[in-house]
């Protein structure tokens, strides 16, 4: 069987210096805010040429951080919207709303599956603070245009970065591109931790300091509560790890492209729709999603010879219950991308034989579905 996702063999890469880290952690007694994570910070920072990094617990923290500080430092407040893209993981939602900000949900490009941004400008009302662009599957979502349309309705860009670290829109970093970015290194990102594990990263000095603040009980000094924060610190253990992995992550995303593209140049069938490159790195192949009407029956055809796949994702936020209040809009593209939808296994630990095997069952299932 041709794994999804092989951890296993993705950590197994880097075991040894991942045991020694860990024994250097345990060994030192010290757990917590300590110099491991400011270290991963400051590598993230040398990673992304640019910018404040502040580690936390999770991805879904760091988005929910970044509204909370914009809270905090007066620039939104309780009821004000964020125009979020509605095919996204629901994460993204469940920051905005936790904060009781409004997500306006808004459809995706069938081509890229990201936020359409010519529909942005028709939804910014009074109460619009910001745009939180997500880089879905890896690829960049980004244009002059919406740099220009932020400026001009004075909103915050707000990147989702969880699925596209590494990433480059006119040669800048993904989380360097707006305002302030969300990262998660769960342990199937592309740069994963073996935990929970995220991180913001933003060029405003003032708000990383409110969200490095908030993330440690509202405190920046201890014992003394500046505002009423919560517990979302990164640990030493993940930092060391995510310290030994984020070095190899531009070569890890060199052989994502590699195979993304082998995938691109021997999927052959007129039923697949193949997903869309975009610029150089303008990809780092989180997921390899193709569009399919016989999505179920392709998917159990794979699983049978072998070719594990998942769905990212079934059902959008919009359906979920807990958004019961947004199971009427009417979004039908995202309703499409989740009843069409497949991701292909791409790691970099996957091997040329399975990278072809993969193309090989889906171009002859192709042909017995076409008689
Ligand atoms: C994974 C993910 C998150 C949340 O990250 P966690 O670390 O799991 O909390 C947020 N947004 C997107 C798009 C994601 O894929």
């Amino acid at each position: 069987m041709i794994k999804f996702l092989d951890l296993q063999k993705i950590n197994a890469q880097y075991a040894n210096e991942l045991k020694q880290v860990a024994a250097d952690v345990i060994d030192s007694g010290w757990y917590l805010l300590g110099e491991r994570v400011k270290l991963f910070e400051n590598n993230l920072e040398a990673f992304q040429e640019g910018g404040n990094a502040i580690a936390v617990a999770n991805g879904l923290d760091a988005l929910r951080l970044i509204f909370k500080a914009y809270i905090e430092l007066g620039f939104m407040q309780e009821g004000d919207e964020v125009i979020v893209p509605a095919n996204t993981y629901i994460a993204s939602v469940l920051a905005i709303t936790d904060n009781k900000l409004v997500p306006v949900l808004v459809e995706p490009d069938l081509g890229t599956f990201n936020l359409d941004l010519s529909l942005i400008e028709s939804k910014i009302t009074a109460k619009t603070k910001a745009i939180m662009v997500v880089h879905l599957y890896g690829r960049v979502c980004w244009s002059t245009e919406l740099e220009t349309l932020a400026k001009k309705h004075n909103l915050k860009i707000i990147e989702d970065n969880a699925q596209s670290i590494g990433a480059r829109w006119n040669g800048i970093r993904t989380g360097n591109l707006g305002d302030a970015a969300g990262f998660s290194f769960y342990p199937g990102k592309n740069l994963g931790a073996l935990g929970d594990s995220g991180a913001v990263t933003t060029k405003d000095a003032e708000l990383a300091k409110a969200i490095r603040t908030l993330a440690n009980y509202g405190s920046a000094q201890k014992y003394v509560n500046q505002y009423q924060g919560l517990n979302s610190r990164m640990d030493e253990m993940q930092a060391a790890f995510l310290d030994v992995k984020l070095r190899f992550v531009d070569a890890e995303t060199s052989r994502r492209q590699e195979i993304a593209n082998y995938y691109i140049e021997n999927i052959k069938n007129d039923k697949i729709i193949l997903p869309s490159v975009g610029k150089v790195g303008e990809h780092v192949w989180h997921l390899f999603v193709i569009r399919t009407a016989n999505r179920d029956e392709l998917q159990a055809y794979l699983q049978e010879n072998g070719v594990q796949t998942l769905i990212h994702y079934p059902i959008p936020p919009h359906k979920q219950e807990c958004y019961a209040n947004l199971n009427r809009v009417n979004l039908p593209i995202t309703d499409k991308i989740h009843a069409e939808v497949l991701s292909l296994p791409i790691s970099p630990v996957m091997t040329d034989e399975e990278v072809e095997k993969v193309c090989n069952v889906i171009n002859v299932f192709c042909k017995e579905i076409a008689v």
